[in-house]
C-alpha cells in the first residue's frame, strides 16, 4: 500500500514549486509538496505501514515486535545491522526457503549491489512492489526538469543505457543489478509515450547484454537523430565516458554504416538488427560530417559539435564521479551537468529539486515515502557512533540537522530493518519539512573507476596475493599505495610498490633483479584477488583498464611522510595513505617512478556466482 498524500489545488498548474507546464505534472509536484511537508508523518505511516505488514516474518518476531508498529518499540527492540549480519537469512532465502523470514511478501528477485561482501556482490531481496516505488520516482524526473529546462517535448534524449548478465540463486530467484531489473520491466519496457521523455535508443538496443551491439546500435542511433538530441546521458558520468570512448574508436565504422544505411556485420543480434535498420537509410553528408569531426583528432566539445541542441548532460558526477567532472567539461564544452537522483539497490531514495546547479551544489532530497529513514551521527574523530545502546540515539529523518554528516540507515518494504547502507551524507537545507542531503562519501571506499568499490582490505590482500611472485627474487613490498587514474577512458587502478630487494640470492631463488615480466604478472595477480564487480567491468564490460603497478625507487615513503610532517602530520600517528588524490603527493611519486607494469591478461570472472 502506497502512501498516497492529499492532493490539493486540483485545477491549478501552479505548484510550490512554480507554475508547472501541464496539469500531469502540476500532479506530481504537489504529490512532492505534501510529502515533504509531511516529511515526519509520512515516515511514521511509512514504518507502520512496513511493521504490520511484515509483523509474522521471522525477523520481527524473533526481535519480538509483538505487532507493534510505533517508532519507540521499533527503536527500542531492532537492532542496526549491515549486510553482514543479514547474510544468514539472505542465504536461506537464495537457496529456496519462501517461508517469510524478512518480509511477508514473496520475493521475486535479488538485486546485485555493486558493494560486495567477501568479494561478492551483495544479493538484495526485493518484492514486486518495489518496482512500483522506483517507478513512482522516476516519474517525478521529468516534472523536476521541466521546472528549469524548457522545451524538452521538442526533442529527445540520447541515454547510453546498458544491463548486464544476471544468475539465478540455487533456488531458482533471479540475481541481476537494479537497473538490468527496471529496464527489463514492463515498466520500463511498456512505457506510455511521454513527449518530454523521449530516447533515440531502441529498447531493443538497451535490452542487449553484449555492451559492444548494445553500446554501438545506441551510439549509431543517436547520431542519425543528432540534432533531435536535446540531452545526453547515462547513469554515471563513467559510462557516457566510454560512451566517447567508444565514438573515438568506432567512428568510422560508423560513418560507413550512415553513409551506406547498412548495419555492420558485427551487430549480430537480430532483434537489434530489427529495430535498428528500419531507421536508417544512406546518408553520406551525415557520414562526412562524423567524419570530419572525428577525425580532427580534436576531442574538445565533441558532444556540443555532433550533438548541436543539447541542453545539458543527465548524469551523476557527485560522489565517486567527481573525478570525471573535468573530462565531461572537456568533451561537452562546458555543458550543465544534471545529476538527478540518489538511489540504491535497497532502496531508491531521492531526487535533486535543483538538477541544473553545479555539481559541487547537488544536495539530494530524500522521499520519505520510499522507505524508513534513520541516520547515524557521524563523529568527527572517532568514527561513528555504532554500540548498540547507541541504536536509540539514530536520528530520524525530520530531525537531522543541518551540516551535519550522519550515516545512512534503513528499513524497507522489502524487509531490510535499520539496514546500513554505508553512505556518509550531510545536511545542506530542507525542502519544506524534508532534509536535503549533500552525498559525501561511501564509507571504506579506497578506490573507485565506476561501480567497482575497493576497500582498504582488498586492496592490502590483492598486495599481498601479487607480493608472493617477488618473492622468489628475494624481494618484497615494503610500502604501497594507490590512486584511480581517469585521466584516460577507460580509467584504471595504479598502484605505487615500493621494493625491497636483498642483494644475496635466497635458496632455490633466482638473483636480485626482479624481470619486467615478473611484474607485469604481479599487476594481473592483483586482479584476480579483487572483487568480482571489478572483474565483471574488466572483463564483460571492459570499462576498467589493466592495472598499473608503478615501482618508485628506494626511501620515497620516506619522503612522503616527511612532506606530511612538512605539513603539520605528527611523526607518530603518521600513517602511509593507502589512497592518494592530493596533486603534489601524487606528482612526488611520479617523479620517483623507476618502472611502470600493466596487467597482461584478463583476470577471471564468470557471470555466476562463487556461492
Ligand atoms: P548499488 O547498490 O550498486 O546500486 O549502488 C548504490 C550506491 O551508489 C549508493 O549507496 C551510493 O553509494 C552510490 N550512489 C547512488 N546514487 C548516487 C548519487 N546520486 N551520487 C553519489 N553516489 C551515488
Amino acid at each position: 500500500m502506497a502512501v498516497k498524500p492529499k492532493v490539493t489545488n486540483e485545477n491549478s498548474t501552479v505548484t510550490g514549486f512554480g507554475p508547472a507546464v501541464n496539469e500531469k505534472d502540476a500532479e506530481k509536484l504537489r504529490f512532492m509538496e505534501e510529502l515533504t511537508k509531511n516529511a515526519d508523518s509520512v515516515q511514521e505511516r511509512v514504518l507502520a505501514e512496513i511493521l504490520s505488514q511484515n509483523a509474522e516474518t521471522e525477523y520481527l518476531t524473533r526481535y519480538k515486535l509483538n505487532g507493534a508498529t510505533d517508532r519507540e518499540t521499533f527503536k527500542a527492540k531492532l537492532p542496526v545491522v549491515t549486510y553482514e549480519d543479514l547474510q544468514p537469512e539472505i542465504q536461506r532465502i537464495a537457496n529456496g526457503d519462501r517461508s517469510p523470514i524478512l518480509c511477508s511478501h514473496p520475493i521475486s528477485e535479488f538485486l546485485t549491489s555493486s558493494g560486495t561482501s567477501a568479494g561478492e556482490r551483495k544479493l538484495m531481496p526485493t518484492i514486486r512492489e518495489e518496482l512500483d516505488r522506483r517507478q513512482l520516482l522516476y516519474s517525478l524526473l521529468i516534472p523536476v526538469m521541466n521546472l528549469y529546462v524548457p522545451g524538452l517535448d521538442k526533442g529527445k534524449g540520447l541515454y547510453f543505457l546498458f544491463i548486464k548478465s544476471e544468475s539465478k540463486t540455487p533456488g531458482g530467484l533471479p540475481a541481476r543489478p537494479v537497473l538490468t531489473s527496471y529496464y527489463k520491466s514492463e515498466h520500463f519496457k511498456s512505457r506510455p509515450y511521454d513527449p518530454y521523455n523521449v530516447y533515440t535508443s531502441p529498447n531493443e538496443a538497451i535490452l542487449c547484454t553484449d555492451s559492444f551491439q548494445s553500446m554501438y546500435a545506441q551510439m549509431l542511433c543517436g547520431l542519425i537523430q543528432r540534432l533531435d538530441v536535446l540531452r545526453v546521458g547515462a547513469v554515471f558520468a563513467s559510462g557516457l565516458l566510454r560512451a566517447i570512448r567508444f565514438l573515438q574508436l568506432h567512428w568510422e565504422q560508423l560513418a560507413e554504416d550512415i553513409s551506406n544505411g547498412t548495419l555492420t556485420g558485427q551487430i549480430t543480434e537480430q532483434s537489434i538488427r530489427e529495430a535498428v535498420i528500419g531507421g536508417l537509410k544512406p546518408d553520406p553528408e551525415l557520414a562526412r560530417f562524423i567524419t570530419k569531426e572525428c577525425s580532427k583528432g580534436d576531442w574538445a566539445g565533441i558532444i556540443t559539435r555532433i550533438w548541436p541542441n543539447t541542453k545539458y548532460l543527465d548524469v551523476i558526477v557527485t560522489g565517486a564521479m567527481a573525478q570525471y567532472i573535468p573530462t565531461l567539461e572537456y568533451y561537452s564544452g562546458g555543458l550543465p551537468m544534471a545529476c538527478t537522483m540518489y538511489a540504491s539497490s535497497e532502496c531508491y531514495f531521492g531526487l535533486n529539486l535543483r538538477p541544473m546547479c553545479a555539481p559541487a551544489d547537488v544536495s539530494y532530497t530524500i522521499m520519505p515515502n520510499m522507505g524508513y529513514f534513520e541516520f547515524i551521527p557521524v563523529d568527527g574523530t572517532n568514527g561513528y557512533n555504532t554500540c548498540n545502546g547507541g541504536a536509540h540515539q539514530l536520528v530520524d529523518l525530520a530531525h537531522v540537522e543541518i551540516g551535519k554528516e550522519y550515516e545512512l540507515v534503513i528499513t524497507t518494504y522489502a524487509g531490510l530493518c535499520r539496514y546500513r547502507v554505508g553512505d556518509i551524507l550531510r545536511v545542506t537545507g530542507f525542502h519544506n519539512a524534508a532534509p536535503q542531503f549533500k552525498f559525501i562519501r561511501r564509507k571504506n571506499v579506497l578506490l573507485s573507476i565506476e561501480s567497482d568499490k575497493t576497500d582498504e582490505a582488498e586492496l592490502q590482500k590483492a598486495v599481498t596475493n601479487a607480493s608472493e611472485l617477488i618473492k622468489p627474487y628475494n624481494a618484497s613490498v615494503v610500502e604501497y599505495t594507490s590512486h584511480a587514474y581517469t585521466k584516460c577512458i577507460p580509467g584504471h587502478y595504479v598502484i605505487y610498490w615500493e621494493l625491497l630487494v636483498k642483494k644475496d640470492p635466497i635458496k632455490n631463488g633466482k638473483s636480485g633483479v626482479i624481470p619486467a615480466e615478473v611484474l607485469d604478472e604481479c599487476c594481473l595477480a592483483m586482479e584476480e584477488a579483487l572483487n568480482t564487480v571489478y572483474r565483471q567491468s574488466r572483463v564483460a564490460d571492459g570499462s576498467i583498464g589493466p592495472l598499473e603497478i608503478r615501482v618508485v625507487r628506494p626511501g620515497t615513503f620516506e619522503e612522503l611522510m616527511d612532506y606530511a610532517i612538512s605539513r603539520g602530520a605528527s611523526i607518530n600517528q603518521y600513517k602511509v595513505p593507502r589512497c592518494v588524490n592530493f596533486l603534489p603527493i601524487l606528482e612526488l611519486l611520479d617523479s620517483r617512478v623507476v618502472s611502470a607494469h600493466f596487467s597482461p591478461g584478463l583476470p577471471k570472472w564468470a557471470p555466476t556466482r562463487s556461492d
